[in-house]
């Protein structure tokens, strides 16, 4: 008897630990900040899905996806999330850190000319330059906007940034005016 109640509780350990993993993935496979193509505009959209929400489902089922959050909202709030297929179609295409990283991938610092490589968003992130040579980070950056921004600006690593936010801010400090510029050129 003691045997059999040990199998039971065994095998129901296994078993709430596999829901929990597939919780965990859905949590995983969905959650952050996404751009997708707003079903009735047919232009940018920056969405958030409820991941939470839905490992909660999880565990119970199969996971009903809806948003969290959407650059249309609240005007928007009532709309049927059709934009939902994309990103079931394609979780991380869409996802900003894979647009974002894509876009440094294999390309060096408009200043510097450093080379990328891998980023570290927890430390010391690249940021972006204007052609008017104005830095700004990726925080500043409406996600609806990031695909036009992108287009628009040029890529930057934190350390120019920095020197380029300090030269903008106090001019008057500033004796070396010039650092070499890889950028608008082009
Ligand atoms: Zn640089």
């Amino acid at each position: 008897m003691k045997y059999i109640l040990l199998v039971l509780v065994f095998a129901l350990g296994i078993a709430v630990a596999f829901e929990l993993v597939r919780a965990l993935r859905t949590y995983l496979k969905f959650r952050g900040k996404r751009i997708v193509s707003c079903p009735e505009t047919h232009e940018a959209a920056g969405v958030s899905v409820a991941a939470g929400k839905a490992a909660a489902q999880a565990l119970i089922g199969a996971p009903h996806l809806r948003l969290s959050e959407c650059s249309r909202w609240p005007e928007k709030e009532a709309c049927g999330q059709e934009c939902l297929a994309q990103i079931t179609e394609a979780p991380h295409a869409c996802l900003v850190s894979t647009i974002v990283n894509q876009w440094y991938a294999g390309r060096s610092c408009a200043y510097c000319n450093k080379p990328f490589g891998e980023i570290h968003w927890h430390d010391h992130p690249p940021a972006l330059v204007d052609e008017q040579r104005k830095t700004v980070q990726w925080n500043e950056v409406p996600v609806e906007n990031l695909q036009k921004v992108m287009a628009t600006h040029l890529p930057v690593c934190w350390n120019c940034h920095v020197a380029e936010t300090f030269r903008r801010e106090h001019p008057d400090l500033v004796v070396d005016r010039h650092a070499e510029w890889h950028g608008l050129s082009r």
